[in-house]
């Protein structure tokens, strides 16, 4: 069986990992992984066909091929490899976890960071077992920074992704109401979420730290070098200046200046705060975070602000649970008009407090006025109330194609399988 330095060789040589016969290319080195419902083993000829290198499977072959290398298990072997790539490099790894706003704080620190440095970071939402590994192998030689989204929904994964990406550096956005049921319970999510600053603890990191939340200064006590940030009593301070149509951020401290954001919603506040603070930790200037923060478009239905005729729409139907469901009515509540719709698709992955969390969204909407109240699918559907109660996503756009409305505000979100992006 080949060994990782071996195999550490081979990838020098051919270092574009692809996992997906579909999407491989000449030159590829090929990762059979097994999936619920495929395993990669039986693709492993198909890619060399494709133009593979070599092909790494834990299943022995029918005809053996020396392009062929079998390990005891392939999941274990890319993590194995991504940790030995990962120590070729004397350079911060900052590692991004959290219940909501992931990807869009790894999307503007990466942003602010590459003002200066060579700065890798995760592709889109590449955030799991597979994606962080994958992530990893794409770091090249001329690395100055790496920015790693990490996404976790049981205990212990925080651990093993830090076992092989060796973070200098972390963030836990905020640890809220998300994935429940892997968890058990938010004091879970907060043990899950917290054993990034275990290791940070553990190894001498760095920890940026929102010092708004209580929770978040608790969870990192004990961590060598801690920068704080938030709206006051923090080294890198912020307030919302404007939340509509776009977030604009006074930055308080230090040198004052403000950021003109193309995102919506005050609940980006934070994103764009550890931004700005891990900015000015490594030496960008304010002018350079100034602008990299204000090109920043969102993709992927994550708050972005859509006009079709005379009605605008916030689409954020890339994902919800509770707390960020929470965020953005509140949001939608706050900015100006009357005209406004809501349709909320359910939220997946709460367990045993499903409901009761379905329920209180659905107190919460009750608070303000609304000209109408569409809830779609999942356990919105068990619940009694007084709103338009839809199956599907399908049903919720016939229902807005038929109500020809002008001038409304229109809030879209739901939980990613929800697909309530389908609507528009
Ligand atoms: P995933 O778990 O799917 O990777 P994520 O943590 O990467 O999600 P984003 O994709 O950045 O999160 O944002 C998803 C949604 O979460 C946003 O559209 C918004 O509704 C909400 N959100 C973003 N930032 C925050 C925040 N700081 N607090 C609460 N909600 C937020
Ligand atoms: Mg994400």
């Amino acid at each position: 069986m080949i060994t990782i330095p071996e195999l550490y060789k081979i990838y020098q040589q051919y270092p574009s990992v692809q996992t997906d016969t579909r999407a491989l290319k000449k030159g590829d080195l090929y990762f059979a992984l097994k999936g619920p419902n495929f395993n990669g083993n039986d693709f492993a000829r198909a890619a060399l066909e494709a133009g593979a290198a070599f092909a790494i499977v834990d299943e022995p072959p029918a005809t053996p091929d020396e392009r062929i290398l079998i390990v005891e298990d392939v999941l274990s072997t890319l993590q194995h490899l991504a940790k030995h790539h990962r120590e070729q490099f004397d350079i911060p790894f900052i590692a991004i976890t959290g219940s909501n706003g992931k990807t869009t704080t790894k999307e503007l620190v990466s942003t602010v960071l590459a003002a200066k440095y060579k700065t890798y970071t995760t592709q889109g939402n590449l955030n799991n077992h597979i994606g962080v590994p994958l992530t990893l192998l794409r770091i090249k030689a001329d690395a100055e920074m790496a920015v790693i989204e990490m996404g976790a929904n049981h205990q212990k994964e925080i651990e093993s992704y830090c076992f092989y990406t060796l973070p200098t550096h972390g963030i836990i956005t905020n640890a809220g109401k998300a994935h429940l049921e892997g968890f058990g319970g938010i004091e879970g999510v907060r043990k899950g979420k917290g054993e990034l600053f275990d290791y940070l603890r553990a190894h001498n990191g760095t920890a940026f730290v929102m010092w708004d939340y209580d929770y978040l200064q608790t969870m990192s006590k004990g961590i060598p070098s801690i920068i704080r940030y938030g709206t006051s009593n923090a080294d890198c301070t912020g307030e919302v200046a404007q939340s509509e149509p776009f977030l604009s951020v006074n930055i308080t401290s230090g040198q004052p200046f403000t950021i003109q954001s193309k995102l919506v919603g005050a609940y980006n506040l934070p994103n764009i705060l550890v931004a700005v603070a891990i900015g000015q930790y490594f030496g960008v200037s304010n002018e350079a975070i100034q602008s990299a923060i204000g090109n920043y478009t969102p993709s992927n239905s994550r708050s972005q602000l859509k006009t079709i005729g005379t009605n605008s729409f916030i689409l954020d139907a890339y994902n919800a649970n509770p707390s960020s469901m929470r965020a953005a009515i509140e949001n939608f509540a706050s900015l100006k008009g009357n005209d406004k719709v809501l349709m909320l698709g359910g939220m997946m992955e709460l367990g045993p407090e499903s409901l009761q969390e379905h329920q209180q969204i659905i107190e919460l909407i009750k608070k303000y006025n609304w000209k109408a109240v569409v809830l779609v699918g999942g356990d919105f559907r068990k619940l009694a109330h007084p709103f338009i109660s839809l199956e599907n996503s399908t049903a919720a756009k016939e229902w807005l194609t038929q109500q020809n409305f002008e001038h409304t505000n229109l809030l879209i979100k739901g939980s990613r399988s929800m697909q309530m992006e389908k609507v528009l």
